[in-house]
């Protein structure tokens, strides 16, 4: 059977540097995503252009997040991945529990994709924050973030993101909702004087949402990812 179809568009609907209108521009990634609840999507993230400012191009947050850069299996997946080698679940057992879920991967792949889940998460984010920042506010006078949080038992996975290039800036496993390491961690990523004027992220959690309200700057607007 072929999976459903579903197309992503950026959430930025004009401009962010002039306020034009912005035209499609090409698809640039179109591949088929498993995700954790056993299905299959066909996923288009669709980059639109600004025709105005020299063809900079825009793609959508929401497609972004769904799975790493060349991942054809979902965040969600590789946390779960991560979380049953961190219980010393051999290869064999954890593809025969992604198996009981309808998601058929191989044992290298596991590992593959364990290897990959640890790649970003042994990155020291923090020492190129500071670039990534400087490097928006230059182009876009602004800084804009996507912020996911991705859940598995008690532990949480926070994926930070550049809304504009969507590459990763912070990549963090915690323990629970209430680890503390989650609002210091967050806090070298928001405070009240950087020039932050947009963060989309998930659409609810009781904990998550008000902390990033309290860390982020008041002006600051949210907005949600698009269902999948
Ligand atoms: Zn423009």
């Amino acid at each position: 059977m072929k999976p459903i179809v579903k197309n992503y568009k950026p959430e930025i609907i004009t401009c962010p540097i002039c306020g034009n209108k912005l035209s499609y521009s090409y698809a640039i990634s179109a591949k088929t995503i498993s995700f954790s609840g056993g299905k299959h999507f066909f996923v288009r993230n669709l980059a639109y252009k600004c025709k105005l400012c020299n063809n900079q191009t825009y793609v959508s947050a929401t497609a972004s997040k769904f799975a790493l850069t060349g991942c054809r299996y979902s965040m969600k997946v590789l946390f779960i991945i991560y979380y049953y080698k961190c219980q010393k679940y051999s290869r064999e057992q954890i593809c025969d529990l992604l198996a009981d879920n309808d998601i058929i991967i191989s044992e290298r792949n596991v590992d593959i994709l364990y290897k990959k889940f640890l790649a970003y998460l042994s990155k020291d984010y923090l020492l190129e924050l500071d670039k990534h920042y400087n490097d928006m506010l230059i182009k876009f006078k602004q800084i804009r973030l996507s912020i996911d949080l991705v859940s598995y038992n008690k532990r949480r996975l926070v994926i930070i993101r550049d809304n504009f290039s969507q590459e990763i800036i912070g990549f963090y496993v915690f323990d629970s909702i209430n680890d503390p390491k989650l609002k210091e961690t967050l806090g070298h990523f928001l405070n009240k004087n950087l020039l932050i004027t947009h963060i989309i992220s998930i659409r609810k959690d009781d904990t998550f949402i008000p902390l990033l309200k309290e860390l982020a700057p008041i002006k600051t607007k949210f907005s949600v990812f698009l269902k999948i």
